[in-house]
């Protein structure tokens, strides 16, 4: 056999072509990052127990600001280009929709980095807009506000317009219309109006039904129709300066793109006919993330790169607006998922592995009177690659039969315990001689599933990974270390939740899924480690409190110049203090609740003082720790503490 090598550790989890150039294995075969373009590598696996040594307990989530501030310099820089290539006249803006990801620290970072190209932002709810109207103060960047209006929406909006930000007020609902000409009115203020179109031809992927006809935004036909005679009535429509559609998310298919295109362009032209002010067109979201490295339209991929999607959009454009001998919009793009996606990655340990066969204990030969369990274990002694689909069969009705003498009563809980140590160890032999046979049955395929060992990790889908459980989302997963060794067990994942929706067991695959993912033995004296990727865009807010398990913990990272690792921020996780206190329990009720209880114990003699005094500590202390389950690390520190507390 040929040797194993960090770059086939590399190819078995696609992280070549998933990963966008961001992630590596160095000669340690440790995880790296790559935050931007110059080489400079971070080790996760180092880090990772660095951070542990400091008390910052996994799981924990990485922010990489420097894949941020390189994802919007590849936007940019899909655009400039597309639009110097075409020598299109207009210019090309960004706007992040912070929807995606609201985190003051990742909207920071977004907005540093975004300064140099006057990077706009895009809100969608009065919250948000609250946050950003403070917060955005270049005068050169967009804020586009989307989203049900109500009057403080729109007053607050224009309040901002005021203040001299480039506001603009898109209209949703026609209803909208009326509210926002009268508040202007009132503040006597003038603004910038933007017209949502509901395009018919639709996206494609898991958000296509947020296109069409009965899309749950924007304007039809008639009612933009509706809309701009208001706006001529009152001698407004010159504050239309802009058409924007959003029909969707992670659109798979360029091919859809380009539909939508070729509809919302005639509408531009249409409109700027009527409407000689429009000068931006917005093609909101919708521009894709390869979740599984694929290159397809299969929804956790895409078919098209972002240069490809950058090109279509200005070709059309330039296309549209050429013939109808019109001027050059400006472009807006507000793609959130493909700027923020790849810079979060989910690092978390294994707390223990649930092996099929070997987690069993060892089998040995029947006594004669056991019929049933002889036959088994006769199986299992002559079992060859000839008979063993014949013999799985047969093992299947065996253990059929063994579960109905058992709720008969005749066999034993020990007798069943045996049965299917046996049973087990049999699979594993079958399996192992079926790998030789020319043609695999089908049946004996699916005994891999089975034989599947279950590494238990501390984290939560619930809290991590929202969408892998609700709209079976697909995000690539693989050890931080030991790449140099070539993994040896197929297993799926289980979080530490309560729910037997917490777990990972399908897994990115270049052809298909895998319903396994590539593991290693792990010595009981090492701590393994595994991440998630590509989590930095939706997970974090949407993510939940299932089990009370709370926020992990946050470090953003970035390396230097020198190729020096700087933590820029650590944002504390939740402890359970904080989380009961979410569901309306009062943590000093608690403490009290609990110091009567002791109190009542040690006065019964049931515990002695000194043990009253230790359960009361032991209550505080927990109350005031991380939610996750805590993987006991082996370090010299750790013995120490050991030594402390137990
Ligand atoms: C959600 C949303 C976006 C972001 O879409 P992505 O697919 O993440 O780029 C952009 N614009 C609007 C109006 C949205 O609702």
């Amino acid at each position: 056999m040929e040797g194993w090598t960090t770059k086939k550790s590399l190819d078995l989890y696609g992280a070549q072509r998933w990963g966008d150039g961001y992630f590596g294995v160095n000669d340690k075969g440790n995880l790296v990052v790559r935050p931007s373009a110059n080489g400079q590598e971070i080790d996760l696996f180092e880090t990772t127990q660095m951070l542990v040594r400091r008390g910052i307990e996994a799981p924990v989530l990485f922010r990489f600001d420097g894949i941020i501030r390189n994802r919007i310099e590849r936007l940019n820089k899909a655009f400039t280009t597309a639009i110097e290539q075409a020598g299109y006249p207009g210019k090309y803006r960004g706007v992040f929709p912070i929807k995606v990801n609201q985190q003051r620290h990742v909207v920071d970072a977004i907005q540093r980095y975004g300064r140099a190209t006057n990077l706009g932002l895009e809100v969608g709810s009065k919250p948000e807009l609250i946050a950003v109207l403070a917060l955005q103060d270049n005068p050169e960047a967009l804020l586009l506000c989307n989203g049900y209006k109500d009057s403080d929406y729109i007053e607050l909006a224009m309040l901002g317009r005021k203040l001299g930000r480039r506001v603009v007020i898109i209209i949703e609902q026609l209803s909208e219309v009326k509210t926002i000409l009268d508040i202007a009115d009132k503040l006597n203020v003038e603004i910038e109006l933007g017209i949502r179109m509901k395009p018919i031809a639709r996206g494609a992927g898991h958000w296509e039904n947020s296109g069409g006809e009965q899309a749950k935004f924007g304007l039809r036909t008639a009612e933009i129709m509706v809309a701009l005679e208001t706006l001529k009535e009152r001698g407004k429509e010159s504050w239309v300066t802009l058409l924007h559609y959003h029909v969707g998310s992670q659109i798979t298919s360029i091919t859809a793109i380009q539909k939508v295109l070729r509809e919302a362009t005639r509408m531009y032209t249409e409109l700027a006919k009527l409407c000689p002010s429009m000068k931006l067109f917005d093609v909101g979201g919708g521009l894709a993330v390869d979740y599984d490295g694929s290159r397809t339209n299969f929804p956790s991929s895409m078919n098209y790169t972002m240069d490809e999607y950058a090109r279509d959009v200005v070709d059309a454009i330039q296309v549209a607006c050429s013939e109808a001998e019109l001027p050059a919009p400006d472009i807006v793009t507000e793609a959130g998922r493909a700027l923020t996606a790849h810079h979060a990655v989910l690092v978390f340990p294994v707390a223990e592995i649930s092996k099929v066969v070997e987690s069993l204990p060892q089998i040995e030969k029947p006594k004669k009177k056991q019929k049933t369990l002889t036959r088994l274990y006769d199986m299992y002694e002559e079992v060859t690659v000839k008979n063993c689909q014949e013999f799985y069969n047969d093992a299947l009705v065996i253990r059929d039969e063994v579960l109905q003498r058992f709720i008969t009563g005749d066999l034993s809980l020990a007798e069943r315990a045996a049965a299917d140590s046996i049973y087990w160890h049999l699979m594993q032999k079958i399996k192992i001689l079926s790998a030789q046979l020319r043609h695999m049955p089908e049946d004996l395929e699916k005994l891999n599933d089975n034989l599947r060992d279950t590494y238990f990790c501390s984290f939560s889908v619930f809290q991590s990974m929202p969408d892998s459980w609700a709209i079976g989302q697909l995000f690539p997963v693989m050890p931080i270390h030991k790449h140099n060794i070539e993994p040896s067990r197929r297993g799926v994942l289980c979080d530490m939740s309560c729910d037997s929706d917490g777990q990972l067991d399908t897994f990115v695959d270049l052809k298909d899924v895998k319903n396994y993912l590539p593991l290693h033995d792990v010595r009981d004296d090492e701590t393994y480690y595994l991440a998630a990727f590509l989590v930095g865009a939706y997970q974090e807010i949407l993510g939940d409190l299932h089990n009370l398990f709370g926020d992990n913990n946050a470090v953003h990272l970035d390396v230097n110049e020198d190729g020096k690792v700087e933590v820029l921020n650590v944002v504390e996780g939740d402890t359970v203090r904080e989380v009961l206190a979410y569901v309306q329990y009062n943590p000093s009720n608690l403490i009290t609740q609990w110091r009567i209880a002791t109190e009542k114990a040690a006065e019964s003699g049931a515990i002695t003082d000194r043990e009253a005094a230790h359960f009361q500590k032991r209550y505080l202390a927990a109350l005031d720790s991380y939610t996750y389950y805590q993987v006991f690390e082996e370090t010299e520190d750790s013995q120490a503490k050991a030594g402390g507390v137990r």
